[in-house]
């Protein structure tokens, strides 16, 4: 009997770039440098115990490529992360970076730990010491390397890992540019919590506005009124289903570890995460249908898929089961390759990660700058900009002599807030990286789908910085 082995996640992200470099012409030695991993970091240190027990922690930083400076990317806590999955997941960094135009190289981190079984006293520990060895080994800085949040870790440790920095560096002007995800409170920026899911929906919102590509699969146009199944209720599949019902969509199911609900009439996020948080669990939950099986849910009757868990979730055996016309990867590397040759074949159209999910990054992009800039979004030009658009508007008046409304007034004059300001560079940043691709796709039909051509995107762009360099003549 021969045993299946299933492919690591960094084999997958080579299948894909080199599926995308092949319709390139650039010289192998320079689609080497892009794909290669530059550096990794493993370290391991002794953390003690409430109990006082000591245990040997093992961690990671890879830093995947260095074309662009700062690098950036999560931190990854996980009981069973390792090396391969960090470079891996640094690789989609710096592919993703180049999606959507943000000006970092990739890297990411990791920590061998499971955070839903750890004291909050003891992740602290861990995240201190951590950063501790990222700044002796010049692994972390505004200008060198800007972690964030990814699964398992959130403000809280990003929080930590400012104080920690702050801490070590004092007096660094730009201190605080260190690390991105912060709480609003110690330098982080509003609507970063939720970009990520934010992104997304932005993201299915220019997919779906594609008529011919919709007409093209059955589908209408536009978010409205799509059932959609959601794979994980974490920061980034709780934010996903919320944007995609308050743009009209139903949540038919939830899928999580512990199983899945499905209700064809739609779920609410909120009041599913408030019977899990009582109850333990998702099931149960009242006026849906309970699956035991979570995997199941998957392949539940419905217009788009959203995997916004853990990598390789939909695979060459779930893959010719999957009903979803649209995949909207939410999470990193959901989709093995030969699943995607399924879906290639089916015509389902999958947004993929390295875009799909780039809003997470694209925020994070907006905080550094608000921390070396010292200001918040809008604080110099709001009043200004308000106080121009009624002057306008009075203008207006006078010309036609007919007076606005209150309600009118409110309505035109729209100076925007930080989270205006934010939400609006996210919306824009993700529609013109869709239009990028989709170009791509229309002008190199053999790249044949909506990820080889934002591979090929990226890769364009990482090779420009090295040509531009004169590294590769
Ligand atoms: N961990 C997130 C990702 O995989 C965000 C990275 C960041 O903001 O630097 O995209």
């Amino acid at each position: 009997m021969t045993v299946a082995t299933r492919n690591t996640l960094e084999e997958n992200v080579n299948v894909y770039f080199d599926r995308a470099a092949g319709l390139t012409t650039h010289p192998a030695g320079l689609l080497e440098q892009i794909r290669a991993c530059n550096t990794v970091c493993s370290f391991q240190f002794p953390v003690r115990h409430p109990d006082g027990r000591i245990e040997v922690v093992r961690a990671w930083r890879a830093e995947h490529s260095h074309h662009r400076l700062p690098t950036k990317g999560g931190i990854r806590y996980s009981a069973d992360v390792d090396e391969s999955e960090v470079k891996a997941l640094a690789a989609l960094m710096t592919y993703k970076c180049a999606v959507v135009d943000v000006p970092f190289g990739g890297a990411k981190g990791a920590v061998q730990v499971d955070p839903h079984t750890c004291s909050p006293e003891y992740l602290e520990h861990v995240t201190r010491r951590y950063v501790h060895e990222l700044v002796k080994k010049n692994f972390i800085g505004p200008g060198i390397d800007v972690p964030a949040p990814d699964a398992g870790t959130g403000e809280r440790e990003m929080a930590w890992v400012v104080d920690t920095y702050m801490a070590l560096n004092p007096g660094q002007l730009e201190a605080m540019a260190c690390v991105t995800g912060k709480p609003v409170s110690q330098g982080g920026i509003r609507g970063r919590k939720e970009a990520t899911g934010r992104g997304l929906v932005y993201a299915l919102a220019e997919a779906c506005s594609q008529a011919e590509d919709m007409h093209a699969r059955g589908l209408s146009v536009g978010v409205d009124g799509k059932r959609v199944v959601v794979q994980g209720i974490g920061n980034v599949g709780y934010h996903a289903a919320k944007f995609c019902r308050e743009r009209g969509a139903r949540v038919v199911a939830f899928a999580v570890p512990e199983g899945a609900i499905w209700d064809p009439q739609g779920l609410d996020e909120d009041a599913v995460v408030e019977h899990r948080r009582r109850t333990g669990s998702v099931l149960g939950f009242p006026g849906a249908t309970s699956i035991l099986r979570s995997a199941d849910a998957l392949e539940l009757d419905c217009d788009v898929l959203v995997p916004a868990a853990l990598e390789n979730q939909l695979t060459g055996d779930n893959a010719p089961r999957i009903k979803a016309t649209i995949v909207l990867e939410g999470a990193n590397g959901p989709t093995t390759p030969d699943a995607d040759e399924v879906f290639r074949t089916k015509g389902t159209l999958v947004i993929p990660d390295i875009y799909a999910n780039a809003g997470g990054v694209v925020v994070s992009y907006f905080e550094w700058l608000k921390n070396l800039s010292h200001v918040r979004f809008g604080r110099l030009a709001r009043r200004h900009q308000a106080a121009s658009e009624r002057r306008l508007l009075t203008a207006v008046e006078q010309a036609t002599g007919k007076p606005f409304t209150a309600a009118d007034r409110v309505t035109f004059v729209q100076a925007p807030d930080e989270l205006g300001i934010v939400t609006s560079g996210l919306e824009e940043t993700m529609a013109t990286a869709y239009q990028e691709i989709r170009e791509t796709l229309r002008q190199q039909p053999a790249a044949q789908d909506l990820r080889t051509a934002a591979f090929l995107n990226a890769i364009n762009k990482v090779a420009r910085a090295y040509l531009e360099l004169g590294i590769f003549p």
